[in-house]
C-alpha cells in the first residue's frame, strides 16, 4: 500500500471514509479509518500483508498434507478434522481483510490531500514492514517465495562448498 487512501464507505456510500491512525501489529501493519460522515469505524489490513499470510499459510498447509496424507496411508479423522479446521481458519484470516478492502473501495477522486500517518512504534521490523506493504497483494504472495528460493540457495552453495573443498 501506498499512502493510505480515502475509501468510499461500505455503511453510507460516501467517499468520506478517512484514515486516522497507523499502527504495527505482530506481523503487519493497520490502518484506521473513520467515516466522516456516519462516524463508522473500520481497519484495513495493507493488500500485502494479506499476501504474505496467504503464500505462507498455503506452504504450511501443503507441507502439513504431505506429512498427514502423502506420507502416511491411515489417516485418522482426527488428524483429518484438525487439518480442516486450519484451512478454514486460514480462509478466514485472509477473507475478512481482503473483504474489508472490496467492500470499502478506494475513492477514485477524493477532493482532499491527506497528511502522511507517521506510525509510532517500537516494533523490531517496522522497517521492513512498511517497506514491503508498499508492493501490494502480488508483492506480499511473491515475498515469502523468495525468501524460500534465497534460503535454499545459501543452503545449497553450503553444501556444495563443503562437497567441493571438504569432501564431506
Ligand atoms: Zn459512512
Amino acid at each position: 500500500m501506498k499512502q493510505p487512501e480515502v475509501r468510499i464507505c461500505m455503511d453510507c456510500d460516501q467517499p468520506t471514509l478517512i484514515p486516522v491512525s497507523r499502527d504495527i501489529q505482530i506481523y503487519s501493519s493497520s490502518i484506521r479509518y473513520k467515516c466522516e460522515t456516519c462516524e463508522a469505524k473500520i481497519e484495513i489490513q495493507p493488500l500485502a500483508s494479506i499476501g504474505v499470510l496467504i503464500t505462507v499459510g498455503l506452504l504450511v498447509l501443503a507441507f502439513w498434507w504431505y506429512i498427514l496424507f502423502a506420507r502416511s496411508s491411515d489417516t485418522d479423522i482426527i488428524g483429518t478434522s484438525i487439518y480442516i479446521a486450519a484451512v478454514l481458519a486460514l480462509v478466514c484470516i485472509t477473507g475478512i481483510p481482503l473483504l474489508a478492502h472490496i467492500m470499502n473501495p478506494v475513492a477514485k477522486n477524493p477532493d482532499r490531500e491527506l497528511p502522511d500517518l507517521t506510525v509510532n512504534s517500537e516494533h523490531i521490523a517496522k522497517k521492513l514492514i512498511l517497506y514491503l506493504e508498499k508492493f501490494g497483494l502480488l508483492g506480499g504472495l511473491i515475498a515469502p517465495l523468495i525468501l524460500l528460493l534465497l534460503a535454499m540457495g545459501i543452503v545449497f552453495i553450503i553444501g556444495y562448498i563443503n562437497y567441493t573443498f571438504f569432501g564431506i
